[in-house]
């Protein structure tokens, strides 16, 4: 018994000079890794407009079900989410849906700080969700790429895209 206590005290001994490795938290942040999965932010093309074009792919892919939106058109041309919601209660911040998004619309953030005391506060609308920022990919616009006609720009005028073809000239 006596062995064991010294055994102990020596263990003590050998740490009680070293520096701590808990952090003070809150008033200590700790440094948390640029990829960590955390809060998620609908983020904007470099022009401000909203990147996502509400195609369920987020939705669908969840495995937890926790995200739901109605997609609607805009005057301009511009399919979005008139509704988005994200449930935190059941996310598991697994990034699937980050993973699936074809516009880098829907980004993880290595914000963790979302604890709240009611469950019905972790139920996040669009505008809780939307972010300015482009976030992980400052250069990329959906609507600048793709083929779809919007308002001001015709289809093959987008980045890289031919003009459409005059299916009549390849006639006999
Ligand atoms: S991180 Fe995973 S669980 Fe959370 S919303 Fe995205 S797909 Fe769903
Ligand atoms: S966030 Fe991305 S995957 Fe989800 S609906 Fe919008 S564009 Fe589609």
């Amino acid at each position: 018994m006596i062995r064991d206590l010294l055994t102990g005290l020596q263990i003590t001994a050998k740490y009680i000079f070293r520096r701590p490795i808990t952090f003070e938290y809150p008033e200590e942040k700790p440094i948390i890794p640029p990829r960590w999965r955390g809060r998620i932010v609908l983020t904007s093309d470099p022009d401000g407009e909203e990147r996502c074009v509400a195609c369920y792919l987020c939705q669908a892919v969840c495995p937890v079900q926790c995200i739901d939106l109605q997609a609607t058109h805009r005057p301009d041309g511009r399919r979005v989410a008139a509704k988005f919601d994200i449930n935190f209660a059941r996310c598991i911040f697994c990034g699937f849906c980050e993973e699936a998004c074809p516009t880098y619309a829907i980004q993880l953030t290595p914000d963790f700080e979302m604890s709240a005391t009611e469950r019905s506060s972790l139920l996040y609308h669009k505008e809780d969700l939307q972010i300015s920022g482009t976030g992980k990919h400052p250069e990329y616009s959906f609507w600048k790429v793709s083929g779809v006609a919007i308002g001001g720009k015709d289809k093959g005028q987008g980045l890289n895209e031919e003009p459409p073809t005059n299916y009549r000239s390849n006639m006999p």
